[in-house]
Formats: structure tokens, C-alpha cells, sequence
């Protein structure tokens, strides 16, 4: 598989967004991630913030109608004309097939982890206001308490990664997200990749997979 218009899947926590940023650097696309669109949205006040704050807070998926205008938008710009990386959209069938219809994707990689161990992961999330890149408040803390290595930028807690929210964002992913699995297995578009060990063992493996001729 040689082009890069690609859509990570996976359950909150298991690393889409990490490894979207190792793609980012590797192929010189963007990434596009819903989840970082709401939350900018939100911090401007927009009204699509607003829109997306409540169901976010409640562990909900934003309607189908805003994201999907909202993706559609962001496929319109220039910088995606040599590929990009899709991270949390689709999340629903209704979002995928809406994608279909706008742009034909190359791979989805579905990046495979135990529930159990993401709500660890999930817990522990640090996300750096400046530069979002993650830490872990166990596994991968930062230098100095709640700073970026980075950007030097404050490390905050997301409000949906709070316990009673991942346990409403992992129904939410059994019901409406899961079944995208299928969907593309079914069109030979599925790419599973194991999602434990470092950030890096598991780019490699993901990389090996993009490789392969299909
Ligand atoms: P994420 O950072 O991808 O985990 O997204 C954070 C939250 O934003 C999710 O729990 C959803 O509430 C919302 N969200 C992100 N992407 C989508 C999407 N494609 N469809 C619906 N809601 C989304």
C-alpha cells in the first residue's frame, strides 16, 4: 500500500493519536483528528464547541451531521491533496459511508489493545495544552510534574478521560464504533496492528504493515 490516505481505528486510549503523529512525520501529511478539532473548537467557544463540549462531557459521540460537515471542510484544504491521516473519524456507519462518498481511503490500521489495559492508560493521560502531545502519569511521566518535555506547555487531565466518562466512551465504541471493523474488513481495507509495547515497537509494526504490497 503506497498512498497515504489512511484512517487509524481503534478503542479511546489505544494510541491513535500518538502514532498519527509518528505518521505525520514519516509521509509529511496531516493528521486530522476530530477529537483535537472539538476540543480547539471548544476552547474558541464556538458554537461547534458548545455543540460538541455537552456530548463530549458526557462521554457521548458528537452527532454525525457536525462532524462530518466539519471533516468535510477540513478534506477541502490544500494540504491534504498528497494524503492524510484520519484519527477518530469515523467513529459511526453513518460516518463512514458519509467519508466514502466524500474521498476514497487507501488503509485503515486497526490498532488492537485489552480493554482493561486502556482504562489503566486512559486514567493516567496527560495531554500537554500546547503541543497535545501525551504523557502518562506512570508509564511515560514527564521530566518535571505536569510540564511538557516539549513545549514546556501545562499538562492537563482531559475531562472525558475521568473514570465514569471512559466507562460511557468504551459503550459507546462497542456499539457504534466496532462495527467499522467489519465494515472494512469487508472492503480489504483492514490492517490490524497489535497495539502493545512502546510508542516506537509499535509505529515500526505499523509501518511494516503500510509497507506490505496489498
Ligand atoms: P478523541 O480525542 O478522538 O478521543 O475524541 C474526544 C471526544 O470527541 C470523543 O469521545 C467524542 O465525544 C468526540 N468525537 C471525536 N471524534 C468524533 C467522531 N468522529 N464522531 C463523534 N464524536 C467524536
Amino acid at each position: 500500500m503506497h498512498s497515504t490516505r489512511l484512517i487509524l481505528l481503534g478503542p479511546p486510549g489505544v494510541g491513535k493519536g500518538t502514532q498519527a503523529n509518528f505518521l505525520v512525520k514519516e509521509y509529511c501529511i496531516p493528521k486530522i483528528s476530530t477529537g483535537d478539532m472539538f476540543r480547539e473548537a471548544i476552547s474558541k467557544k464556538t458554537a461547534l464547541g458548545k455543540t460538541a463540549q455537552e456530548f463530549i462531557q458526557q462521554g457521548k459521540l458528537v452527532p454525525d451531521d457536525a462532524v462530518i460537515q466539519m471533516v468535510h471542510q477540513r478534506l477541502k484544504n490544500a494540504d491534504c491533496k498528497k494524503g492524510f491521516i484520519l484519527d477518530g473519524f469515523p467513529r459511526t456507519l453513518v460516518q463512514a459511508k458519509a467519508l466514502s462518498e466524500i474521498i476514497p481511503i487507501d488503509g485503515v490500521i486497526s490498532l488492537m489493545v485489552d480493554e482493561q489495559e486502556l482504562i489503566q492508560r486512559l486514567e493516567g493521560r496527560r495531554t500537554c495544552v500546547g503541543c497535545t502531545k501525551m504523557f502518562h502519569a506512570t508509564f511515560s511521566p514527564p521530566k518535571k510534574d505536569n510540564v511538557c518535555d516539549d513545549c514546556g506547555g501545562e499538562l492537563v487531565q482531559r475531562q472525558d478521560d475521568y473514570r465514569e466518562t471512559i466507562q460511557k466512551r468504551f459503550v459507546e465504541y462497542r456499539n457504534l464504533t466496532k462495527p467499522l471493523l467489519k465494515y472494512y474488513e469487508e472492503q480489504k481495507l483492514l490492517k490490524e496492528v497489535n497495539g502493545l509495547g512502546t510508542p516506537e515497537e509499535i509505529f515500526e509494526r505499523l509501518l511494516l504493515i503500510l509497507k506490505q504490497p496489498s
